[in-house]
């Protein structure tokens, strides 16, 4: 196997950061290929993101990610922003071309790995539902937009977040069927009696604390049709929106694949080489169970 020789630094942006898994992963990856590298977390404040951003070409960086709440803003500080991140209206990757700061959206990369590779779904003419309209809401919705999904209703706590979103991706595919609703109307729990995917895109389960994001009842039973649910949060790794699909007998997935595969594809960008995914995920999986998971 080929060694690079010269040393080489990645990092984290984001604000907090305390529990990124990012660095085990990246590292365990550096290691196998054995590139000299490090992965750094950067926890910075919104002045001093912006201070260092302005300055972006003399950032002694390789590459890196960016994350909450910094996905939007950075676009404003790089060189270009592939076509695909500007439409989702988020980058989480930042890789260099010659001198240039390229932004990408590995996160859509990897939520569509993780569905069909690691899931087995195929989005094709299928009907979804998405619970949530934040950053990794757009991501999703663009993703299963490309894959050629037949209807999306995003429903969220603030419809006109959802509105946005259905508007925006509507001017850039005119085959699928948007709505955006109120979560937890009468509209919602009818869309998911008959979809055939059904994705949670908030923050609730994140906590033990925190109530269901939808009633166990309005998941309909499996005997008619085995519906696909995914979780995009990894911790916990089964949260009580897919433990009530996975007792009326549905097909659960968290979010550790998308985790896994959007920072497969960022390293990628990074050095040209093919990420060692198997090793990426034992380490993530390590990861997790350090911080008690
Ligand atoms: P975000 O920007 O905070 O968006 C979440 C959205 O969900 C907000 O619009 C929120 O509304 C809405 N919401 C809250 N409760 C709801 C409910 N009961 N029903 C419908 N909508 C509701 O968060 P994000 O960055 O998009 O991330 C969402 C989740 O995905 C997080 O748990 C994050 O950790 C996870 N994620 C995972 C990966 C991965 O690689 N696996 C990648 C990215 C994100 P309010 O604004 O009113 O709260």
């Amino acid at each position: 196997m080929k060694k690079e020789k010269a040393f080489k630094l990645y990092g984290i942006f984001g604000h907090p950061l305390s529990h990124t898994l990012s660095p085990a992963m990246h590292e365990a990856a550096f290691r196998t290929l054995e590139i000299d590298a490090n992965y750094i977390v950067l926890e910075l404040a919104p002045t001093a993101f912006k201070k260092l951003m302005s300055q972006a070409s003399k950032l002694s960086l390789s590459g890196f990610n960016v994350t909450v709440p910094y996905k939007e803003i950075v676009m404003g500080y790089l060189d270009s922003v592939r076509p695909e991140a500007r439409a989702i209206g988020a980058v989480n990757t930042v890789f260099k071309q010659g001198n240039h700061w390229v932004g990408t959206n590995t996160d859509m990369e990897g939520f569509l790995m993780a569905l069909m590779k690691d899931g087995g779904f195929r989005p094709s003419g299928k009907k979804a539902v998405i619970l949530g309209a934040g950053g990794a809401a757009r991501a999703v919705v663009y993703g299963l937009s490309r894959e050629g999904v037949r209807e999306i209703l995003i429903a969220d706590c603030f419809p006109q977040k959802a509105r946005k979103i259905t508007n925006d991706m509507g001017k850039l595919f005119k085959r699928v069927d948007y709505q955006a609703a109120l979560a937890g109307t009468p509209e919602v729990k009818e869309a998911l009696q008959k979809a055939d995917v059904i994705i949670n895109a908030t923050p609730i389960g994140l906590k033990s604390q925190d109530p269901r994001v939808i009633p166990e009842e309005w998941i309909p039973r499996s005997h008619a049709k085995k519906v696909f649910f995914m979780d995009l949060i990894y911790n916990p790794s089964m949260t009580p929106f897919l433990m009530d699909a996975k007792k009326k007998g549905h097909k659960t997935l968290n979010g550790l694949g998308m985790l896994l595969y959007q920072g497969a594809r960022a390293l990628e960008h990074w050095t040209g080489r093919k990420a060692p995914v198997a090793v990426m995920r034992q380490a993530l999986l390590q990861a997790l169970k350090g911080q008690g998971a």
